[in-house]
């Protein structure tokens, strides 16, 4: 009987180690590999081919009140600005790939044919918060349009912009990308968790725990190194974003 109980709580423990591994995010999708480019349709296409947890994604809100899928505000090597051009401009940018700027439709549209890997939101900040407020209202409304409200976690460096989402998606995982509030705080501002930098939480290696202890959740970017993944493993943490991540999921596996 004691022995039963022995085996029981070793395999309890076992599985709850098992449990914390950190979930794998794909940063801009999967696109250190040939025919992607950062959030290109195909970086969706191959994070989800390869089983992620979830792919990260940056959105803007045009000068015409679209929204597109691109990280930089001004796009390398042209004037195009993604708040100051319309979305006609911004779409005709051809990517490292081949591909032209997606919208977010055919971002979404995409996911819907991909229902195993979540979505993770970035909203850009804007130069103007009521700007802000509309882009929030506008992904809400297109996330709602393709029922993908529950498979999307959105991700913010604006606090206007957290908390417009919180308001209009009441029930969704919003997280804090700043890295300038401890969690007590965030966690006082209804957000989901802390998505720092790997800088911030290195410095602050103690927020890991004070924000699990808070019910919170964290999240670390970029983490590339296999020296820093492991860095982030140990320390607990329950998301990693990488813009390497067969990388992490080899090191999971071991
Ligand atoms: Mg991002």
């Amino acid at each position: 009987m004691k022995k039963n109980l022995i085996f029981t709580a070793a395999c309890l423990l076992f599985a709850g180690a098992a449990l914390a591994q950190p979930k794998v995010i794909a940063h801009r999708g999967y696109w250190k590999v040939p025919e992607s480019a950062q959030n290109s349709l195909a970086s969706f296409t191959k994070a989800d081919a390869i089983g992620v947890f979830g792919s990260e994604f940056d959105v803007w809100l045009t000068a015409d009140n679209k929204l597109i899928v691109n990280h930089d505000k001004v796009y390398k090597g042209t004037k195009i600005n993604m708040e100051k051009s319309t979305a006609k401009e911004i779409t005709q940018i051809v990517l490292p790939n081949g591909e032209n700027i997606p919208t977010l439709d055919e971002y979404l549209k995409l996911a819907l044919t991909k229902p195993n890997t979540r979505l993770i939101l970035e909203m850009k900040s804007l130069s103007d918060i009521k700007r802000e407020d509309i882009a929030a209202e506008k992904i809400a409304k297109a996330l709602k349009k393709y029922k993908l409200v529950e498979r999307t976690d959105i991700i913010c460096f604006s606090i206007n912009a957290c908390l417009a989402f919180k308001k209009l998606l009441p029930d969704s995982k919003i997280f804090f990308l700043n890295g300038d509030l401890a969690p007590k705080s965030v966690k006082e501002l209804g957000m989901a968790g802390i998505d720092y930098s790997d800088k911030v939480l290195r410095k602050h290696p103690e927020w890991v725990k004070e924000a699990q202890d808070l019910g919170l959740e964290v999240n670390v970017w970029t983490v590339d190194k296999e020296e820093d993944m492991k860095y982030f493993i140990d320390l607990g943490v329950d998301y990693i974003t990488t813009d390497y991540p067969e990388r992490l999921q080899a090191l999971l596996k071991k």
